[in-house]
């Protein structure tokens, strides 16, 4: 029987919720359930137990379908609790609005007393929904703050006060890394921040490039050359824009051949910048496998805020990294496609291009 043994294996292994249970994937906890032949005993994606061996496992869509193929649940993670997303999404999302209000960024230890949680487990759970761990959500908030201190004309020092910094030498270690660059060019308009961009071709029509000093700051991708760069320039209104050079353009390749290719990955720094919000959808959106799928409640859901889907849809139109953040991979709730900040058909051609092999 060895060659029905390997044949089972493989069968696991080419599937993508394999990697759900080998990484145990909080976020897929709901999504499915495995079983384990040789113990009996099925389990959600994200259990403590030990590993099983791949053709040792079966995958079910419910506990009971599960249950009706005579495996009974595991004592250990409990499958038909709600999943961890849903038990504690409302107190995560209460955890960030006290993030938010807090004039100093509370501590680990600080929320974990808040939320009754070890240290430990909050700062998993927290990244399991949020897609971030407390202290860049605090970071990240801190750093909108400011944005919209200075871009609304408070000068350094007050925006430095309003984001409760208490000392200087803080702000600006913090801010160039918050703002891509000093707070009183980001101030002044911004006008320092330059940025290379090339337009290219990919097997999917025009793709235009931009990077910042920092990274990728913009993947678009079109029919029309002119278009993408004046979206580009919509986009970065107070920004100089310089074409791009012979260094420049091999970044242009390799985001083509990844664009092309996603499978490769992409190598190279992002700069990606947008509200609290924003930011969560999107890193949300990148722990989305190759080849798989998310609907926008799902999404929703993982972040701690269940009734956003709508604004999750928002922020995927929003998106400036095509591909790089993936949300092609975001579809509607029946499956169906849905819209694409770059054309449906560029959407479609990249999931069926995903999920081959
Ligand atoms: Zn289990």
């Amino acid at each position: 029987m060895p060659k029905q043994t390997t044949q089972l294996a493989s069968d696991t292994l080419r599937d993508s919720r394999w990697l759900a249970v080998t990484g145990r994937d909080a976020t897929r906890d709901g999504d499915f359930y495995y079983a384990v032949k040789t113990t009996g005993v099925y389990c959600r994606p994200s259990c403590g137990a030990r590993t099983p061996r791949p053709e040792n496992v079966q995958f079910f869509t419910t506990p009971d379908d599960a249950e009706q193929a005579g495996f009974r649940a595991c004592k250990r993670c409990r499958p038909r609790q709600a999943p961890l997303t849903e038990q504690y999404a409302e107190l995560i999302a209460d955890l960030c609005r006290h993030i938010e209000q807090a004039d100093t960024p509370p501590s680990l230890a600080q929320l974990a007393e808040l939320a009754q949680l070890s240290t430990f487990h909050l700062h998993r759970i927290f990244k399991a929904i949020t897609g971030i761990t407390p202290k860049a959500y605090a970071t990240a908030h801190r750093s909108s703050k400011v944005r919209q201190q200075l871009s609304s004309g408070s000068n350094v020092t007050e925006a430095m006060y309003a984001a409760g910094y208490n000392s200087n030498g803080r702000f600006y270690a913090e801010s160039d890394q918050m703002l891509g660059m000093k707070p009183a060019a980001f101030r002044s308009g911004g006008t320092k921040m330059q940025i290379h961009f090339a337009v290219g071709e990919c097997s999917l029509g025009a793709i235009l490039v931009a990077a910042s000093e920092r990274g990728i700051c913009a993947i678009l991708m079109g029919d029309d050359a002119q278009m993408l760069i004046e979206d580009l320039q919509n986009r970065f209104a107070k920004a100089d824009f310089v074409g791009g050079d012979t260094a420049f353009e091999q970044w242009v390749a390799q985001v083509v051949g990844f664009v092309d290719m996603p499978k490769l990955g992409l190598n190279l720094p992002l700069d990606i910048s947008g509200s609290v919000f924003q930011q969560r959808v999107w890193q949300a959106l990148r722990e989305i496998p190759v080849g798989s799928t998310a609907s926008y409640s799902e999404i929703a859901r993982q972040i701690g805020q269940p009734k956003s889907a709508r604004a999750v849809a928002q922020a995927c139109a929003a998106n400036p990294l095509a591909v790089a953040i993936p949300c092609h991979r975001v579809v509607r709730n029946d499956g169906g496609l849905s819209g694409y900040r770059w054309g449906i058909e560029r959407k479609r051609a990249l999931l069926e291009c995903e999920a081959k092999t």
